[in-house]
């Protein structure tokens, strides 16, 4: 059987004892087996990028994004590919596979700017004969940690921006879907990196211990579930590392008695059922305000649920592949059970669905709920998985209040045509994206990506301007050239223009 292996100083590792299964979601087969890095593994990757470092801090921001303009390229012509390795082990199809691609390709795009990012700022004669700037600054070595929802685009929300500021970086992609994610930065050192600048450690805990306690390490960047983003932030944060860990979600759309309804369902159809919902920014719980709309969008939305077509990840023109593992598959199903043990009107079961050739399939289908109250698991809990939830509110302050006191706060939206109902939104609801008639606002590459509470830990938002403040230290400089040499006495006041 295949072994995917690490990929450190540009050469191909698999010395680590331990391995994992990789799967097909769609077959349920174990098609690979992957290299778990140890702590001897991780101290490799980190020698290789400690002896990269000093040469690469110190070539030319231009030249480095001439190796993003050459990677962008060859992530263009290998589309085919990568996409087909993402839906294999991911599951998601192929037309969503190219989707997050092209979405990491933008990120690529934003890194090729590094000359015009890295300016910092000058100030002349803020003194006499004294000129200031800033300069912005490599950390060094840095690490990044992400999740299987995304393979290809959540590892470049993070290493073209942090290697164009000067950084080498260790990525420890998930431990379910590696290959598109090494197959890329594979890629990336065929555009020419040096070896060393950019390693790929796969593994678990272990590989993740080992690089929150390595010295050399200075910046950890995480996406995946809260309990893990917390525990990066908090064990990161304690070794004085700078630290950025984005969690989970439960995202919620407000329909307004006003709204477009058709529009909206398209929306919501692509927002809560693309990818089988295992998306942060998916949205699975749709807040109605009046009965009215709710009642219509049931009707609306139930044809359409059951309508869905659904099967094997790789082929075409599908709307949903499967979940990514049997235990994501049985953990959605646990809350479709729980869901109608507390009380939830199931409208729409997806928990029978059987995709004729692939029995063993992590497959569920598309399932919704009605009359869902806030204190059912199924709306307290991010259930990643194909799952829309109805809760019906008699206002618009009521549907905000519910999104303000939940724990998560990724995205959100709001379906009107009332313009000042959207402003209010916008002012005051207590989440980090939100969309107006957009369902799923991820920001473009020159934004940044973040949301607020318990979705993100630390101060700065991923990639765009953020993700060039987490990834440089700013140095002022004030320098001094008199114009005449000669004795000066000390000053003792506090130096000042006044
Ligand atoms: P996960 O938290 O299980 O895994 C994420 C990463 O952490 C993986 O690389 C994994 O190997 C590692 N990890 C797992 N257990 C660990 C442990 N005990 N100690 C240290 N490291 C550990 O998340 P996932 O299931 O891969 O991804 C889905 C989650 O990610 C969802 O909660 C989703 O909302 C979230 N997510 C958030 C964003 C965002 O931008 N906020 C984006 C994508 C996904």
């Amino acid at each position: 059987m295949n072994i995917v292996p690490h990929l450190i100083n540009g050469q191909h590792v698999t010395s680590s004892g331990r391995t994992a299964d990789v799967f097909n979601p769609s077959t349920g087969e174990v098609t690979k087996q992957l290299a778990l890095a140890d702590r001897a593994t991780i101290d490799q990757a980190i020698a290789a990028a400690k002896a990269a470092f000093p040469t690469w801090r110190n070539t030319p921001p231009a030249k480095r994004a001439q190796i993003m303009f050459r990677f962008k390229q060859l992530l263009e012509q290998n589309e085919g590919t990568i996409a087909r390795l993402i839906s294999e082990e991911h599951g998601k199809t192929i037309e969503d596979a190219i989707g997050e691609l092209k979405r990491g390709i933008e990120n690529v795009e934003f890194a090729c700017a590094a000359p015009e990012i890295l300016k910092g700022e000058y100030s002349r004669n803020v003194g006499p004969n004294i000129d200031a700037w800033s300069d912005l600054q490599p950390l060094g070595i840095v690490a990044g940690i992400t999740p299987f929802n995304f393979p290809a685009m959540v590892p470049l929300w993070m290493y073209p921006l942090a290697i164009v500021c000067g950084n080498c970086f260790i990525l420890k992609p998930s431990e379910r879907d590696p290959s598109s994610t090494l197959y890329i930065a594979e890629l990336l050192l065929e555009a020419g990196l040096p070896q060393g600048v950019m390693s790929v450690v796969h593994g678990d805990k272990e590989a993740v211990d080992a690089l929150i306690e390595a010295p050399e390490v200075k910046a950890l960047s995480f996406v995946g579930s809260t309990p893990i983003a917390e525990y990066i932030y908090s064990e990161g944060t304690k070794r004085g590392k700078r630290v950025q860990a984005l969690g989970g979600a439960k995202n919620h759309a407000v329909l307004m008695p006003d709204a477009d309804l058709d529009n909206a369902v398209s929306a919501l159809m692509g927002a809560a059922y693309g990818s089988c919902g295992e998306r942060c920014m998916a949205i699975s719980v749709a807040v109605c305000v009046g009965y009215q709309i709710a009642d219509a969008l049931v009707e609306k939305i139930s044809p359409q649920i059951k309508a869905l077509k659904i099967g094997a990840g790789t082929s075409c023109g599908l709307d949903m592949g499967p979940l990514v593992t049997a235990a994501a598959r049985d953990k959605v199903k646990g809350y479709i059970d729980a869901g109608v043990a507390q009380g939830a009107k199931l409208v729409v079961d997806g928990r029978d669905l059987v995709v004729a050739g692939h029995e063993n399939g992590y497959f569920v289908g598309g399932t919704l709920f009605d009359q869902v109250t806030p204190e059912m698991t199924i709306y307290t809990d991010e259930i990643f998985g194909p799952v829309l939830c109805i809760v019906r509110v008699g206002s618009l302050e009521q549907a905000m209040q519910l999104i303000n006191d939940h724990e998560y706060g990724n995205g959100t939206c709001i379906f009107t045509r009332d313009g000042e109902a959207a402003r209010l939104f916008c002012d005051e609801i207590e989440v980090g994206m939100v969309g107006v008639n957009v369902p799923l606002p991820v920001p473009v590459s020159y934004h940044s990506f973040g949301g607020w509470k318990r979705s993100l830990f630390g101060d700065l938002h991923a990639y765009g301007p953020d993700g060039v403040r987490f990834y440089t230290r700013k140095k002022a400089i004030t320098q001094r050239w008199p114009q005449r040499a000669s004795h000066e006495a000390a000053q003792f006041a506090f130096p000042s223009n006044g």
